[in-house]
């Protein structure tokens, strides 16, 4: 009998490139390994073996159980900046990197389990993860996908058979998590804290070659690279704010280099318009307050900063400080261009003017006091630009209130001179009907624990069309009912 060929063409660059900057380890080992959520598009995408991973093969690897051929697991090392306050070292306390493969549209990506037992860095964790917030990463991650937003992706779910206690028995689980790299702004901050100045060079030029190889042979590579990562971070909170996403723990342990959402935690979308929500059970000072993402990105990219600063100028820290202030200091503008960008695109809009962002503005002001539904208004825009206003009015407390603004809006459209059934197709494209509602991902999750997975694969179909209006989904499309106000998430790993 000849042996099955490998699973996976592991090419584990990470493991190989840099001794040192992690600690090879293995998964426990899980009673009763079950898959529970396959990802079947992504695992063609990354040219697996789909029908073979979806066995009891697959599911204790996902499981962390039995290590596939090829793979190197292991725990990275990192540290951070949690809340404001510097951690010198956090690292993988519940996660493997189990290795890299090359997908196929040639790009490199990290396989990693989330959950499958301590490591060297659980600091008095577990370095388990119970199937609620498993099952809310591959939701919500995977909604943010449809949606456009750069993002890790959700190959696998798996029950373990184990019971974990948090604040209660939960039942043990594993996600397996895929992303363009796992390098955080906290892995440059584990070895600049400890004075390691060319490890901190080594992870820049990794970092370099993985995500922006073009930059390599510059002479002044790192800052470019500083500027490429301040750049897709702009652009990517941009994205999150188009579609009223609060992440909810933007650590800079949780800030990837890539430019990819990372490390869904109690993370939600907004349902009416407030700058100022928090769904953090643990952000009670609002600090990753919708409104504020962009300046705390800003935050972490300065943290980002003072870790290159030795390689950019080891003779005249001051210099480099300004070289590299130089590229932080655009961030607010970058920013706001990317996020005009999207306003443009949300409301049909295809010609800049100069008063944009006074204009966008003012839809925003006049949704927060009419308290109208955020995603919801940008849909019935859509309506409103062929006609029917009556939708788009009915969002508003007062509905008087949004006229002004509309016809302001509706003469921009006709100066467009776009023909308006065209308008409305492409905001339809960009304007989602179903977004992860917070009382619709609760029931999933909910009916999941008691062992019912129907929910939360209906709810996945759903979200993975998110622009498509269909008959008979209503309850998807609409915010969470009044009892619902209040709601909070919680970061229950
Ligand atoms: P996160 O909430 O995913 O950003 O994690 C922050 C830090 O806490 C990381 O170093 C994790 O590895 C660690 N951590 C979170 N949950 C656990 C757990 N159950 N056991 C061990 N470490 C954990
Ligand atoms: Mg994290």
């Amino acid at each position: 009998m000849t042996a099955a060929p490998p699973l996976f063409a592991f090419d584990n660059s990470y493991a190989r490139d840099l001794p040192g900057f992690y600690v090879a380890w293995e998964g426990a080992k899980a009673p009763e390994p079950k898959l529970i959520l396959f990802n079947d598009a992504l695992s063609d995408e990354l040219g697996l073996d789909t029908s073979r991973l979806k066995t009891s093969e697959g599911a204790a690897i996902f499981a962390g159980t039995e290590a596939p051929d090829g793979s190197s697991p292991l725990a990275q090392a990192y540290a951070g900046h949690q809340f404001g306050g510097f951690s010198p070292q956090l690292g993988d306390g519940r996660a493997l990197l189990i290795g890299e493969v090359i997908d196929t549209n040639g790009r490199r990506r990290d396989i990693q389990l989330k959950g499958s037992g301590p490591t060297p860095f659980s600091r008095g964790g577990d370095g388990k993860a119970v199937l609620g917030p498993v099952l809310r990463e591959f939701v919500i991650g995977e909604a943010m996908n449809a949606l456009g937003v750069p993002t890790t992706r959700a190959l696998a779910a798996v029950t373990t058979g184990e019971t974990i206690y948090r604040d209660g028995p939960k039942p043990g689980a594993v996600l397996t998590r895929v992303a363009a790299s796992h390098l955080r702004v906290g892995t440059f901050q584990f070895f600049a804290a400890r004075g390691e100045t060319e490890r901190v060079r080594q992870l820049a030029d990794y970092a370099i070659a993985r995500h922006d190889p073009d930059l390599l042979d510059a002479s002044d590579r790192y800052v470019l690279f500083y500027r490429r990562v301040v750049e897709r971070q702009a652009a990517l909170i941009a994205r999150w704010i188009s579609v009223g996403f609060i992440h909810g723990v933007m650590n800079t342990d949780n800030t990837a280099l890539s430019g990819e959402t990372i490390d869904y935690g109690p993370c939600a979308f907004i349902d009416a318009y407030d700058p100022g929500t928090v769904f953090s059970s643990i952000d009670a000072g609002g600090r990753y307050a919708f409104g504020r993402q962009p300046n705390m990105a800003q935050w972490n990219l300065a943290r980002l900063a003072e870790t290159l600063l030795a390689l950019i100028d080891p003779d005249d820290l001051d210099k480099a400080v300004d070289r590299i202030s130089g590229e932080l200091n655009r961030f607010p503008e970058l920013y706001s261009a990317a996020w005009q960008g999207e306003m443009r695109r949300k409301l049909g809009l295809e010609k800049e003017r100069e008063d944009d962002q006074a204009f966008f503005e003012s839809l925003l002001t006049v949704m927060q006091a009419g308290a109208a539904d955020y995603t919801l208004t940008f849909r019935r825009l859509g309506d409103a630009a062929t006609g029917d206003a009556a939708p788009l009015r009915a969002l508003f407390k007062t509905p008087e209130a949004v006229d002004t603004w509309l016809s302001a809006w509706q003469e921009r459209i006709r100066d467009e001179g776009r023909p308006p059934q065209e308008v409305k197709a492409a905001m339809d494209r960009v304007n989602p009907i179903y977004i992860p509602r917070n009382h619709k991902v609760e029931e999933a999750l909910s009916a999941a624990e008691s062992g019912n997975f129907d929910p939360v694969r209906t709810l996945l179909g759903i979200l993975g069309e998110p622009f498509a209006e269909q008959p008979g989904l209503e309850e998807y499309a609409g915010p969470a009912p009044a009892e619902f106000a209040g709601y909070q998430t919680f970061c229950g790993t």
